[in-house]
């Protein structure tokens, strides 16, 4: 399979340098030249098939013609080492628990996914990838987790010196192995600078085979279109899904737009936001204005400019009137998501996170205009993330912070300290 930039189709590449570069050169991003339709068979048996069979299949359907299957095989098993189990509130509110991963956010899918197929496209290298990201908390925390322990990687993380909370530092700087930790005496801009500087170094770049895990990168959409449809073959039969998918830079719900491409009936989809209401305010005025992103409680989704827009502008061949006859956008402020939060507690007993609090007012509002329909609002992540809001909201010790999370508190940290001095970064990169 081939793979071209939105910018243009003429300039195509194999899947290995898609993944590996990440973004075309021309600033558009790559989607697959054919977009894969799974075939009647699998429509006939997918009630039946446990997460990680559909798994394959939808891989197989992207991958298979680059990647041999059982290669492809483990890497789905890889990636799928925990569930995504759906939640249902009341008859026709159904939450999808996006949160089990180790970093506790559906982002794990994606980044799980993506290191093992870096690591399976470069198995015939001599030399080892390395991954170079700076992080101002979450982000290196998902990659970290993601390639520990994947064979033929390694990852640097820069972070800034005391701008990351305790639990997110231990994140980077307590897995050991393949992952090192560089605490820069700087800004996060500080990082960005430096990271950016050894890219520019063709002699570093080379010499270290560096790439970057961003968050477009094409491999981590596949994996997210998994549980799309793990969550539909739930619902019973005959019943189509209206998904809800509270939203920033859209590439969850662009997975989305991939499964029903690949055949799963969807009933629509809602684009759910904050105040960065971008995407809604397009498929209400047909006006596409990106602009600098506000600071919300749902902060994973202060994004002003979404990157995936120009992939959901592709997938509908740029034409408004399909986008807005698939997907309804909708926005909420952060007083109606700090209600929601004491709502869903005191309604149904559950703890929702900010961001899925944003999906389960778009789902209330759809279902509340049209009775009847069942709606799947994704959870993006657990709300032990969020101590703040949920305290703020549902008081203390409400929310526990998981195990897997939790014993990351006593491991020692072990991190190398830099300044930003980019001649002694690139020293040290020479050096390992
Ligand atoms: C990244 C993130 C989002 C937004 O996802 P996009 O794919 O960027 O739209 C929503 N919620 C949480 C918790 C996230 O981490």
């Amino acid at each position: 399979m081939l793979y071209h930039s939105t910018n243009n189709p003429a300039h195509r590449v194999d899947l290995k340098e898609a993944v590996l570069r990440s973004l075309p050169p021309d600033n558009g991003l790559y989607m697959p030249d054919k977009l894969p339709v799974l075939g009647g068979d699998f429509w006939k048996i997918w009630r039946y098939l446990s997460f990680q069979e559909i798994g394959y299949a939808v891989a197989e359907a992207f991958f298979g013609e680059d990647v041999p299957h059982d290669a492809l095989k483990d890497i789905v098993e890889g990636t799928l080492t925990f569930d995504a189990p759906l939640v249902t509130l009341a008859p026709g509110d159904h939450i999808l628990e996006l949160f089990h991963g180790p970093t506790l956010a559906f982002k794990d899918f994606g980044a799980r996914f993506m290191a093992r197929l870096m690591g399976w496209l470069t198995r015939d290298e001599d030399r080892e990838l390395t991954v170079l990201v700076a992080t101002s908390g979450d982000t290196g925390g998902a990659v970290a987790s993601a390639f520990h322990n994947v064979p033929g990687t390694r990852v640097i993380i820069l972070y800034p010196e005391g701008k990351v909370s305790g639990l997110q530092e231990k994140q980077l700087t307590a897995l050991g192995g393949n992952i090192t930790a560089l605490e820069i005496a700087g800004s996060f801009d500080d990082c960005q600078a430096l990271v950016k500087s050894a890219f520019l170094n063709q002699e570093l770049s080379a010499k270290l085979n560096l790439t970057s895990a961003n968050s477009i990168n094409l491999s981590r959409l596949v994996p997210q279109s998994f549980y799309y449809i793990h969550s539909a073959r739930q619902l019973p039969e005959g019943v189509k899904p209206v998904f809800v998918v509270p939203s920033g830079n859209f590439g969850n719900l662009t997975a989305g737009l991939l499964a029903a491409q690949l055949g799963l009936p969807v009933e629509h989809f809602i684009a759910a936001t904050n105040r960065n209401d971008v995407v809604p305010a397009y498929l209400s005025s047909g006006d596409y204005q990106p602009r600098p992103s506000v600071a919300t409680i749902s902060n994973a989704m202060d994004v002003g400019a979404p990157s995936n827009f120009v992939r959901m502008q592709a997938l509908f061949g740029g034409s408004w009137d399909s986008m807005k006859a698939k997907i309804h956008g909708v926005m909420f402020s952060d007083d109606q998501t700090r209600a929601a939060i004491r709502e869903v507690k005191s309604i149904h007993g559950y703890d929702i996170d900010p961001h899925g609090a944003v999906a389960w007012l778009a789902a209330r509002q759809w279902r509340a205009g049209h009775p009847g329909t069942a709606t799947i609002s994704l959870e993006t992540a657990h709300p032990s993330k969020f101590p703040d809001v949920m305290e703020a909201e549902l008081g203390k010790g409400v929310i526990e912070i998981p195990e897997r999370l939790a014993v990351l508190a006593d491991k020692p940290k072990v991190a190398t300290k830099l300044g930003t001095d980019t001649a002694a970064f690139h020293d040290y990169l020479r050096s390992i």
